[in-house]
């Protein structure tokens, strides 16, 4: 690792420079905040920016991180003692076809923004995440995937071409008539072929910018599955979210949501479609964010989301199904309502892992992980099961199967028998023919990875081939792949 006051004196950034953007050493820490490190950080706004960082790096036999929004949970953007490109300032939007819905945005453009800009003209993106502030890059580098990739696959299924910055300083383009080995190593691909610096993405014709959202109260894990199956047939959006706290005969009840698309004629304007698109600075238009967590956090303990859980899963049963109407934005990132959630866990943050497990083995899957999360005292605060569809780029996150998100706080516990649990609970996984979502991983051991990603072969050997100095490196790569 190279010294920071070494690297300080020959890299002092200069103003205006496009042959030096500056980099600068900081603390750099991943969304769940778990662990900090020290990087030396550029943030790009140009393509000749970018080229002079990865000049930089090769010159000083540095390694570089690509990075988007950072809403990735551990060490796929992190680069301890290296290069961490952060590439969220490139973030305009290029060219929109209105006509045949081709999008052409630089990196760093976010959900919200594509979203503000296309779908009051009825269109969409695919697979949209849970998070509005996530990129285009970092979307295709973890091929996301939203409470519709059941129906419409992966965000890479909708990524038409790339134009990837090699270490060589080139670009080139990547798109599945061409070179198809490289375009499906890079999606997916965890920043570690390259620089995206410009993505072409199919967006997708939908009848308004509204949803008609159902809820539908479960009393236990098989029919929440059920009705997960059954709504396949009229909608196109599912999500269950579970009571990780009951067990017995209510193990795995909850709610299931499911939503499509109305057909409806009436327009919003773009005020209404900003509001949604925007964090609010307060709770319920009242209470500061940072300082109302701080006051909540002593007690947010377990115990209490398991009585508010228990309330909420009365009332939803006394209220039977609901159906209501929803702008798809309000649908979507109902995370984003609540601001800053997260400064709830600090500051230890939080482990979150996310098991996909195949479909035929649903149920009696998702119980033994439930079970074994409730042994451990280690019950999921938030837990929803998403359904999934295969895909064919050799390290996404994808299958014919469910996915279960477990959330761990670290306060309180001890973080080296948390990460025992995780290894058992992968353990488990694996045996069956499941994996875990690498964008929310932070202790996958690698024995268990080779298992979860057999193709990750095919992957390294692209890797090879575009990036033979091994440029582009993360700690997760380190951990995993190197
Ligand atoms: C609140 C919240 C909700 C979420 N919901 C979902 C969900 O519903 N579904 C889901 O699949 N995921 C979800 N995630 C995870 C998140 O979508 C992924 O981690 C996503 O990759 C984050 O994108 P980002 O822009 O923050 O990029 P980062 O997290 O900063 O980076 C992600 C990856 O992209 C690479 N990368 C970024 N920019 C570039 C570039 N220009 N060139 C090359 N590589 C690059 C990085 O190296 C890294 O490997 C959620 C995360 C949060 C915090």
């Amino acid at each position: 690792m190279i010294k920071e006051r070494e690297l300080t004196r020959v890299f002092q950034p200069i103003a205006g420079d496009a042959n030096n953007p500056g980099l600068k050493w900081e603390t750099v820490m991943a969304w769940a905040e778990t662990r900090k490190t020290r990087s030396l950080v550029a943030r790009p706004t140009s393509l000749e920016e970018c080229q002079a960082v990865l000049g930089f790096a090769r010159q000083h036999g540095l390694t570089v991180c690509p990075r988007g929004a950072g809403h990735s949970y551990a060490d796929a953007i992190l680069n301890n003692g290296e290069i961490v490109l952060d590439m969220s300032r490139m973030n305009r939007i290029l060219t929109w076809d209105r006509e045949n819905g081709e999008l052409v945005v630089e990196p760093g453009v976010t959900f919200a923004q594509i979203l503000s800009k296309v779908l009051l003209a009825r269109w969409t993106l695919s697979a949209c995440v849970g998070g509005m502030g996530v990129t285009v890059a970092g979307a295709v580098s973890n091929d996301v995937h939203g409470k519709d990739s059941w129906k419409v696959g992966n965000f890479g299924n909708h990524v038409l071409a790339l134009k990837l910055l090699t270490s060589q300083g080139e670009v080139v383009t990547v798109d599945r008539n061409g070179d198809y080995e490289l375009f499906r190593s890079v999606v997916a691909g965890l920043g570690l072929l390259g620089v995206l610096v410009e993505v072409t993405l199919q967006l997708q014709r939908v009848p308004s910018a509204f949803v008609e959202v159902t809820t539908i109260p479960v009393r236990d894990l098989n029919e929440s599955l059920e009705v997960m199956e059954r709504a396949k047939e009229s909608s196109d959006f599912i999500i269950s979210w579970v009571d990780a706290f009951a067990n017995g005969k209510g193990l795995g009840r909850g709610t299931v949501e499911i939503a499509r698309w109305l057909d409806v004629r009436e327009d919003i304007d773009s005020l209404e479609l900003e509001r949604s698109l925007t964090v609010p600075r307060s709770i319920f238009g009242l209470f500061p964010a940072t300082f109302t967590w701080s006051m909540v956090r002593p007690f947010f303990r377990p115990r209490m989301i398991q009585v508010a859980n228990a309330a909420k899963y009365r009332r939803d049963q006394w209220g039977g199904r609901r159906t209501g109407k929803a702008l798809f934005t309000d649908f979507n990132f109902m995370l984003n309502k609540i601001p800053g959630w997260k400064h709830l866990y600090r500051p230890y943050g939080y482990l979150e892992f996310q098991p996909m497990i195949p479909r035929h083995k649903g149920n009696e899957m998702l119980a033994e992980i439930l079970n074994m999360c409730r042994t451990e005292q280690a019950q999921s605060l938030l837990c929803a099961v998403k359904s999934h569809k295969p895909s064919d780029f050799p390290l996404s996150y994808a299958g014919d199967g469910y996915s279960i998100g477990i959330d761990i706080a670290l306060r309180g516990r001890d973080r080296q028998s948390v990460v025992r649990f995780t290894r058992r609970l992968y353990d488990y996984v694996a045996g069956q023919g499941g994996m875990a979502f690498l964008a929310k991983d932070e202790t996958l051991p690698r024995d268990l990875f080779v298992q979860m990603y057999p193709r990750y072969q095919e992957f390294l050997q692209v890797k090879r081939r575009v990036d033979s100095r091994n440029l582009f490196v993360s700690d997760m790569y380190r951990r995993l792949l190197a």
